[in-house]
């Protein structure tokens, strides 16, 4: 049984956190003395591929990096992707190449992936960064649990011999964010949907991760007391959610307003009663992810131009 605590969660202000990364990326071109390029490639018009395209490149501008945006035909082939791929790997001023997914169903993800020069993959989906991830050697790392370990440092909480709990095993999120806090030297469970029971091993989380994508599948009976509690999860979710929301006073009055809202994996407004830090959806991780994609790039310049 877990006891209720008068305290309330600390925020961890993902906006905050990733404005801080960006100012160093920042610091780091200026030191660089060029400007490191970033290439987007979109294959299609996918609404939601085109906004994050979008937003990666125009966050590159801002920060003094050199953001491309390479948009190609929805019925492009996989060999002619794959050769886009390779004019990219083979040009001097690309420092970071990012395909963004889904592509198209006549291509395959994995080709493309595996076809991306590794010392240019800065999304770190690449299996030779993956290997090295695992291996616990220097690698390019995915963006968005490579946010969660910033996020969790901003803590003060010392991830070392913490017992961490990643729920989700997808090799974007869950696995590497298990090898993060590995390297770390947490002790890590790594949980899905085939997991027994779920709450007995979410209970032990000093430090819970979710990356599931589904909705309050987190509940307050299944966070530690003085646990730090970070979700991944973006789920939109319309009216027809308003009776599973009651509880949640700020999360109802968007919901009445807009006919939707965003939820997190974790049911925020009661955990938030049990953590003793918490990140928010929307404003938690979300703004890491392109913060280290940033960070990635001048990493992948710095070394491949060394
Ligand atoms: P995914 O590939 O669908 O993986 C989901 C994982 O959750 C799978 O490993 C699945 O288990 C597990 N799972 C599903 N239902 C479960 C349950 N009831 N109990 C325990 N585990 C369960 O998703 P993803 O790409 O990792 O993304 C996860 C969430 O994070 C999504 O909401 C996504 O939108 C969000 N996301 C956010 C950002 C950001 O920047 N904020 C970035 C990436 C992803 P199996 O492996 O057994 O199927």
């Amino acid at each position: 049984m877990i006891e209720a605590r008068a305290v309330t969660a600390r925020l961890i202000d993902g906006k905050s956190v990733a404005r801080d990364l960006e100012n160093e990326v920042r610091a780091a071109i200026a030191e660089l003395g060029y400007q490191p390029g970033l290439v987007a490639v979109r294959v299609g018009n996918d609404p939601a591929s085109e906004l994050y395209v979008r937003n990666k490149a125009k966050k590159a501008d801002e920060l003094g990096l050199r953001g491309r945006q390479l948009v190609l035909d929805e019925s492009l082939s996989e060999r002619e992707l794959l050769a886009e791929v390779d004019r990219l790997n083979r040009d001097d001023e690309v420092d970071g190449i990012l395909v963004q997914l889904p592509l198209p169903k006549q291509i395959d993800p994995r080709k493309v992936i595996d076809a991306i020069d590794p010392a240019k993959d800065v999304d770190g989906f690449h299996p030779i960064n993956v290997g090295l991830l695992h291996m616990g050697r220097a690698a390019l790392v995915p963006c968005t649990p490579a946010g969660c370990i910033r996020l969790i440092d901003s803590t003060g909480v010392s991830i070392d011999g913490a017992n961490a709990v990643v729920i989700g095993r997808s090799d974007i999120v869950g696995k590497p964010m298990a090898a993060l806090l590995l390297q770390r030297n947490a002790s890590v469970t790594i949980c899905h949907s085939r997991t027994r029971d779920l709450a007995s091993l979410t209970r032990n989380a000093d430090i819970l991760v979710a990356a599931v994508g589904r909705p309050l599948v987190v509940t307050a009976d299944m966070v530690k007391p003085g646990a730090v509690v970070i979700d991944v999860g973006m789920n939109r979710v319309d009216a027809s959610f308003a009776d599973r929301l009651a509880h949640d006073e700020e999360k109802s009055r968007l919901l009445a307003k807009n006919g939707s809202v965003l939820l997190g994996d974790v049911d925020f407004a009661r955990v938030r009663e049990v953590a003793s830090w918490i990140t928010p959806v929307p404003g938690g991780v979300g703004p890491m992810t392109i913060a280290m994609l940033m960070q990635n790039t001048v990493t992948a310049a710095r070394q491949r131009r060394a």
